[in-house]
């Protein structure tokens, strides 16, 4: 016990160095960032989401096109958790470090808003973001705010005051490609770091996962932090497998107490 307390405060401390000597870092946030909010990932089989669907087919860019009504069904308690959830202390930590200016941006694959709402301002959500809604005719966006409240509650589908047409929530589908100025925005991020932080992914979903890649092939550290572990795992200069709401303010202290 003592052991491995001494080893997850002896990794803290490295990554605390690596991230102080830093001057671009970037992080990257998946799932795991949000399990401790209350939400739970959106693409894993043990969510209890996909219990009485195939997830590649509910929520799919074909189920939303042609069965809209099933989609909105499945999609409402997922909704529903993500809009009653709050940012928790491992966001809080990394807005902090933002402000700092030890970590420069956040690419993250979350679709809840909890990075912003944290108040983290750099962040590039490849996924696509529950908060906005956007028409499938005209194309116009709009914010998800006052569509929520009669779905949840009533199960309005939401639909465009101007042509009527049916909004769809601006987050990235199965069969979707990811939003191509915000993945590139991205990727000029990762190009530009001189550190990646991972946290709360398990660098399941491409091409968000290869991110790191392009960090290796520039010979930037790699911190990682997540429940389990990853396939690049053995190429990072530092690994913490842990409990991000409790690893991530530890190391904001450790990075922001001097
Ligand atoms: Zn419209």
């Amino acid at each position: 016990m003592m052991l491995e307390a001494d080893t997850l405060q002896t990794s803290i401390q490295k990554a605390a160095r690596l991230l102080k000597q830093a001057r671009k870092a970037v992080s990257l946030t998946g799932a795991g960032y949000s399990t401790p909010s209350g939400i739970p990932d959106f693409r894993s089989a043990h969510s209890g989401l996909w219990e009485n669907n195939d997830p590649l087919e509910v929520a799919s860019l074909s189920t939303f096109r042609f069965h809209p009504k099933k989609f909105f069904e499945w999609f409402r308690p997922l909704a529903a958790q993500i809009h009653a959830a709050l940012p928790n202390t491992a966001h809080y930590a990394l807005a902090q470090l933002e402000k700092a200016g030890h970590v420069v941006a956040t690419i993250t694959q979350n679709i809840d808003g909890l990075h912003q709402r944290a108040g983290s301002e750099q962040v590039f959500e490849v996924h696509g973001s529950l908060t906005r809604l956007v028409c499938t005719a005209c194309y116009t966006p709009y914010a998800a705010q006052e569509y929520l409240e009669p779905y949840l509650t009533e199960a309005k589908i939401p639909t465009c005051p101007s042509c009527a047409h049916i909004l769809k929530p601006d987050v990235v589908l199965f069969e979707e490609q990811l939003p191509f100025k915000t993945w590139k925005q991205a990727e000029t991020a990762v190009a530009q770091s001189d550190l990646l932080l991972i946290a709360g992914s398990s660098l399941l979903v491409f091409p968000t996962a290869s991110l790191p890649i392009r960090a290796l092939e520039r010979g930037i550290p790699l911190i990682i932090i997540n429940k389990t572990p990853t396939y690049i795992d053995e190429k990072a200069d530092v690994v913490i497998h842990g409990d991000l709401a409790e690893v991530i303010p530890r190391l904001a202290l450790e990075v922001l107490s001097e």
